[in-house]
C-alpha cells in the first residue's frame, strides 16, 4: 500500500493548493453581487452579445499596491467554445476574470466581447450577460426559490422548479423541511458545498447568460453527487462561451483550449493532447492527477511555491 498512498498524498497537495485558489476566488466572486463600483461612461450602450466571443488583447493589470499581477495576457475564446485556467494558486487566474467582469479595469490592454470594450458598455448589462457557479455563490437569507430567481425578474415558478430539475436540485430542495420555500443563506438552513452549487447551477439556467464563469471545487461532494453534477454543467455550458477555473484536470481536459498561468503570465496554452505532448507544466500536473507519475517534479514544485 505504500506505493499506492504516497502518490495520493501528493495529489492531495496539489489540491490543496488548488483549493487555496478556490479560497480567494470565494471572496472575490463575492463581490459580484455588489453595487457597481467602477464608472460607466456618459450614455453607456448596453453590451449586444452576438457570438459571445471574449478577446483579452495585451491585458496587464496589478491591484492597488502597483505590483503586476497578469502581464501581457493575449487569446482568445470563439462563441460557445470552452476557456479552461490553470495553474498555481495566485497564479492570476481569479484576477483574469474580474477584469472580463470588469470588477476591476485593466491598466493596459482590452478585454473584449464581440468587438465591444467591456469598459465601454453598461456593468448592469455586462453582468447581466455573465453567470458566475461554484460551492460558493453567495445565497442570502431568504427561501430557495427567491435564491435561484436572482437576478432574473420574470421567473414564475414553472420556470424555478424546471431550472432545479436541469441543475439536479430539485430532489434535494423537494427535501428540505419546507421546500422551495426553505430559507437557506445566513441563518437560514445550511447547505452542503455541493447543494450550494446546484443552487447556484440552477440560477445561471433561469439566467441563461451568454458568458459563464465556472468555478468547479468539487471538494466536499461524494461521487453520485459530482457525477449529477458534472452532468448539469454539460447542459449549462452546451452552446455558451465558458471559462473554467479548473482544480481537477480531468473535468476541463475536453475544453477547446487550455491556458496554464504561472506569475501572472501564460506559459503554456492549447489543447489537452498539445499540452500532454509539450510534457511541461500541464502534462506534469495531469500525470500526478492521473497517478501516472508519483510527484511533481522539484522544478515545478518549487515554481508553484514561489
Ligand atoms: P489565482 O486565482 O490563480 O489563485 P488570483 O488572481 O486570485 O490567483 O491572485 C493573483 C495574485 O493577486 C495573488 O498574489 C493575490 O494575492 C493577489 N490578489 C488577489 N486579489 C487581490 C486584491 N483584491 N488586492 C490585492 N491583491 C490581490
Amino acid at each position: 500500500t505504500q506505493q499506492f498512498v504516497w502518490p495520493l498524498a501528493q495529489f492531495g497537495q496539489i489540491i490543496n493548493m488548488y483549493q487555496r485558489a478556490h479560497a480567494s476566488s470565494e471572496r472575490i466572486f463575492g463581490l459580484m453581487d455588489e453595487p457597481a463600483r467602477l464608472a460607466e461612461k456618459e450614455d453607456a450602450p448596453d453590451l449586444t452579445v452576438t457570438d459571445g466571443r471574449v478577446e483579452y488583447d495585451d491585458v496587464s493589470f496589478g491591484y492597488d499596491d502597483g505590483e503586476t499581477i497578469v502581464e501581457d495576457i493575449s487569446f482568445e475564446v470563439g462563441g460557445g467554445e470552452t476557456l479552461a485556467l490553470v495553474g498555481p494558486t495566485g497564479a492570476g487566474k481569479s484576477t483574469i476574470l474580474k477584469l472580463l467582469m470588469r470588477m476591476y479595469d485593466t491598466d493596459e490592454g482590452t478585454v473584449s466581447i464581440d468587438g465591444q470594450d467591456v469598459r465601454d458598455v453598461t456593468l448592469s448589462s455586462l453582468r447581466q450577460r455573465i453567470a458566475y457557479v461554484s460551492q460558493e455563490t453567495f445565497l442570502f437569507y431568504g427561501t430557495v426559490r427567491e435564491n435561484i430567481a436572482y437576478g432574473t425578474f420574470d421567473a414564475d415558478e414553472e420556470d424555478i422548479v424546471a431550472a432545479a430539475k436541469a441543475a439536479e436540485a430539485h430532489e434535494f430542495i423537494s427535501n428540505l423541511p419546507d421546500g422551495y420555500d426553505t430559507k437557506v443563506g445566513e441563518r437560514g438552513v445550511k447547505l452542503s458545498g455541493g447543494q450550494r452549487q446546484r443552487v447556484s447551477i440552477a440560477r445561471a439556467i433561469l439566467k441563461d447568460p451568454d458568458i459563464l464563469v465556472l468555478d468547479e471545487a468539487t471538494s466536499d461532494v461524494d461521487t453520485e453527487t459530482e457525477m449529477l453534477i458534472q452532468r448539469s454543467l454539460d447542459t449549462l455550458t452546451e452552446d455558451r462561451t465558458t471559462f473554467s477555473i479548473a482544480h481537477r484536470l480531468s473535468t476541463i481536459k475536453d475544453a477547446d483550449t487550455i491556458v496554464v498561468l504561472e506569475d501572472g503570465r501564460i506559459v503554456e496554452r492549447g489543447t489537452h493532447d498539445d499540452l500532454l505532448a509539450d510534457d511541461g507544466l500541464y502534462a506534469h500536473l495531469w500525470g500526478v492527477q492521473a497517478g501516472e507519475i508519483d510527484q511533481l517534479p522539484d522544478e515545478f514544485v518549487e515554481r508553484a511555491a514561489r
